[in-house]
């Protein structure tokens, strides 16, 4: 009902939209010389961002870091915290970052050609992946992946699109994704959404303006909110309107707060028919049945997980307010239905979803995880 009142709204002001497909510049406190940025073009030629931290060394074992949805590389360069890069530059790695599609420092969230996660699994993670290996050669590649970056990873690698990785550390959400049940309901209104002129969900209040269809959003996320500031609301409190929460919110400092609205983008609704497939699935299935191009993926993960060669970190905040204990079941499922494969799972007590990489204590509370899991496989 909430949204039937957007009708009879004002038309908003036109909406700056980027359609520039150059890459936002990264915020960081590296040294610019040490910023390698390599523009490339996915498998289907979508144009996308590698970042590399040169560290004058050429024996380090490489890092493939991926964000997650709608978030961008910024999320492990953090200049205000110890962040991940950090960690792993101190732990004699060279890290890696791409920006796939679902990147907001990209603007194919608001405009441009609509994707599914079937295409970051099969063009843009495995393209990432080869080019990295072009440049590294024999040395060992590992990768960190953050949400919907780890549960498309899982899509390539029981494709075997990236075989003979070190290791993988997958925060929040891997092969078995289960969604708070408030998300899981608001999802099915999703369609309702696609119905009205509303394609996706912005997070900068100050964009988009006091009055616009999207009030309505922000209305319902800032309902019982403890924080006044509105993309905080829709983020923390709301999850772009699915009504799940992104992350535990002491756990970010007031720069990192402050700096929502840029770490996170806009979320485009036309993907939610995807993750609601995946989501009532229990599994990360594929979208398109009957379209050849897509054959190489298979139709659901979980069931072709005998291909994973690599050992499997699960990450999680014991508070994951966006994909509960999914990591916790994805062990115990893989345990049961592939005992051969090597993996481990760790739980991070008191953490939500995104504070695992945004908080300000996590370099203390979850770095260590992942880096003695690489350190044990380097
Ligand atoms: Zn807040």
């Amino acid at each position: 009902m909430i949204f039937k009142a957007t009708n009879s709204r004002p038309r908003p002001a036109l909406r700056r939209v980027r359609t520039t497909t150059a890459l936002r510049p990264l915020r960081h406190r590296l040294h610019p010389a040490a910023v390698e940025e390599i523009p490339f073009r996915a498998g289907d030629g979508v144009r996308l961002g590698l970042t590399r931290i040169d560290t004058g060394e050429q024996d380090r074992p490489a890092v493939l870091l991926l964000h997650g949805h709608t978030a961008s590389a910024d999320m492990f360069l953090l200049p205000e915290t110890r962040n991940l890069v950090d960690a792993l530059l101190d732990g004699g790695y060279e890290p890696w970052l791409l920006d796939w599609r679902g990147s907001c420092r990209l603007p194919y969230n608001e405009t441009g050609q609509k994707y599914t996660y079937d295409d970051v699994a099969l063009h843009d993670i495995p393209e990432a992946v080869s080019h990295i290996r072009a440049r590294i050669g024999d040395r060992p590649l590992f990768v960190v992946a953050h949400c919907i970056g780890s549960l498309t990873l899982s899509l390539s690698m029981t494709a075997g699109l990236v075989p003979g990785l070190a290791g993988v550390v997958s925060q929040g959400v891997f092969l078995t994704p289960k969604l708070a049940g408030r998300t899981s309901l608001r999802m099915s209104l999703a369609g309702e959404l696609l119905k009205s002129r509303i394609d996706h969900i912005p997070v900068d209040f100050r964009k988009v303006g006091l009055w616009s269809r999207y009030t309505p959003l922000f209305a319902l996320a800032s309902r019982r909110a403890s924080c006044p500031d509105p993309t905080c609301q829709i983020l923390h409190n709301s999850a772009w309107g699915t009504g799940a929460s992104l992350f535990v919110h002491e756990h970010l400092s007031e720069t990192t707060h402050g700096r929502l609205a840029e770490l996170l983008g806009p979320a485009p609704l036309w993907i939610l028919p995807h993750l609601r497939r995946i989501e009532l699935a229990r599994s990360v299935v594929r979208w398109h049945d009957t379209d050849l191009r897509y054959r190489t993926l298979p139709p659901n993960a979980l069931d072709a997980a005998a291909r994973i060669d690599t050992p499997v970190l699960l990450l999680s905040g014991s508070e994951n307010g966006l994909w509960l204990d999914s990591q916790k079941l994805c062990h115990q499922v893989l345990a049961r239905r592939q005992p051969q494969l090597d993996v481990t799972y760790a739980e991070i007590p008191g953490y939500g979803h995104l504070d695992t990489f945004l908080g300000r204590g996590a370099a203390l509370d979850v770095f260590g995880h992942i880096l003695d899991f690489l350190d044990e496989r380097r």
